[in-house]
């Protein structure tokens, strides 16, 4: 299938071509022709699939026609950095269309976005908090909205945005199309989504699994090893850019500390940093100024970075779908990419919870060389584990140091090399899509 036979815009069949995409990713195939016919659409798809532009482009088409500079198309998503993302795709892909898209998202002034709102927008990318700041001052006109968009639906919800969200639907028209995308179906989402949308039509590509192109591996190790076995990992492994999970932000703001002083070039990202600080960082790992950046589940958030090659866990996620989720950032649209993950002991609950999700077992390794005896310091406190919620009884011992070592996976499968399990299906022609502006109003201009 090829994209001409969507029979988009001229002007937008042209930017699709320029931003080297050749063929249309699953959920694309699914939902352009559902959302061109203008259906509503609940899309169960998650970042990497190619979900942006399966609804960026049936509304550029869309708004082709019709009137210019008023609101017709709202996307609404978690992040500030998740927002910029769709934003960019807009951009990109509505290249010539003299369409105009602005974001809408707080930790910045409001001003520049009261301007930019009052010369006239035909798409608003926008955060809920600030979205409902400028419905309250009457500085956004929703009277012309003609498609809603809800990104990462579940996300939002995660993050105590639901309340808002009823509001902001409070305050738009009720005829209109809606498209819900999230990752996955929380009870009060499947609530939300039948009571906003009608009659879907229901898109979904790998709802829970993360992307074929992903080799996972878990590497067994105690708490107090992780980080000189994360250095040590580094050093064997031919990484382009790492993006590395922490459970908390103190922790975050600790490793990349360690990164730093080991002479990495690395960033850390926490949900209380400044906006410019955060997008300092963020911009720092897109255009290669820092190789590593480490970020808690919520910091991390909307990361678009096509280019990681390596996702780490230094601590595991607390559900499998917060895995699928930090994997699904390597490997995007179909790029190969390694994801590895440090485990303890009083992990083996949750990775046997992670391995009945994929329904597959995941290879444990060991670094061959690495010294694990070295005993704990009698006073841990940086990095010691502040005691979990308790968990139900572990009926299978996790794996004994020394135990997966036996296996000695690093000699076969060091993490430079090409690891065994299932093969990497890559992909041609997902190269990066050229950035373009057109009328485009950011964040702070
Ligand atoms: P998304 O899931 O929307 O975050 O997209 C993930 C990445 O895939 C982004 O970098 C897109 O630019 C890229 N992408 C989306 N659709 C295609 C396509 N049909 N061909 C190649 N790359 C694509």
């Amino acid at each position: 299938m090829e994209f001409s036979s969507f029979n988009l815009h001229p002007v937008i069949a042209e930017s699709i071509s320029q931003a080297g995409y050749v063929t249309p990713t699953p959920i694309q195939q699914q939902a352009i022709p559902t959302v061109m016919e203008g259906r509503d659409v609940m899309g169960l798809a998650q970042t990497g699939t190619g979900k942006t532009a399966a609804f960026a482009l049936p509304i550029l088409h869309r708004l082709m026609n019709g009137q210019r500079g008023q609101l017709r198309a709202l996307v609404v998503a978690p992040t500030r950095e998740l927002a910029e993302q769709i934003h960019e795709s807009f951009v990109t892909l509505g290249k010539g269309s003299r369409l105009k898209s602005v974001t809408v998202y707080g930790g910045v002034n409001v001003n520049p976005q009261i301007q930019a709102l009052k010369n006239g927008v035909d798409i608003v990318v926008a955060c809920p908090g600030r979205l409902l700041d400028h419905i309250g001052q009457g500085t956004v006109d929703l009277s012309h909205l003609e498609v809603l968009v809800l990104d990462e639906a579940d996300q939002m919800f995660d993050m105590g945005f639901l309340p808002d969200i009823r509001k902001i639907l409070a305050k738009i028209p009720a005829k209109r199309q809606t498209l819900l995308f999230s990752a996955t179906m929380p009870p009060d989402i499947n609530k939300l989504a039948q009571e906003i949308l009608k009659d879907p039509a229901t898109v979904k590509v790998g709802n829970t699994a993360p992307p074929v192109t992903v080799s996972h591996a878990l590497y067994p190790v105690e708490q107090h090893l992780k980080t000189p076995l994360l250095l040590e990992l580094l050093k064997h492994t031919d990484t382009e850019s790492v993006l590395i999970f922490t459970r908390t932000k103190h922790r975050a703001k600790r490793l990349g500390e360690q990164l730093e002083k080991a002479g990495y070039k690395a960033a850390s990202l926490q949900g209380n940093l400044s906006q410019n600080r955060r997008q300092a960082a963020l911009d720092g790992f897109r255009d290669g100024t820092f190789q590593i950046l480490v970020a808690t589940d919520i910091a991390a958030r909307g990361i678009d970075v096509s280019l990681i090659s390596h996702v780490i866990n230094y601590d595991i996620p607390d559900t499998p779908e917060a895995y699928v989720h930090r994997i699904g950032r390597t490997g995007r649209a179909a790029k190969s990419g390694d994801a590895f993950t440090m485990v303890c002991q009083e992990d083996a609950l949750m990775v046997r919870t992670i391995e009945k999700k994929l329904g597959a077992s995941l290879e444990r390794r060991t670094v061959t060389g690495f010294d694990y005896s070295i005993p704990a310091p009698r006073k841990d406190e940086e990095f010691a584990r502040p005691p979990r919620e308790p968990r139900p009884q572990r009926k299978t011992p996790a794996p004994k140091k020394g135990q997966a070592a036996s296996i000695n996976p690093f000699k076969a499968d060091h993490p430079g090399t090409k690891p065994s399990g299932p093969p990497r299906q890559g992909r041609p022609g997902t190269g990066g899509a050229p950035k373009a502006t057109f009328n485009s109003s950011r964040r702070g201009k």
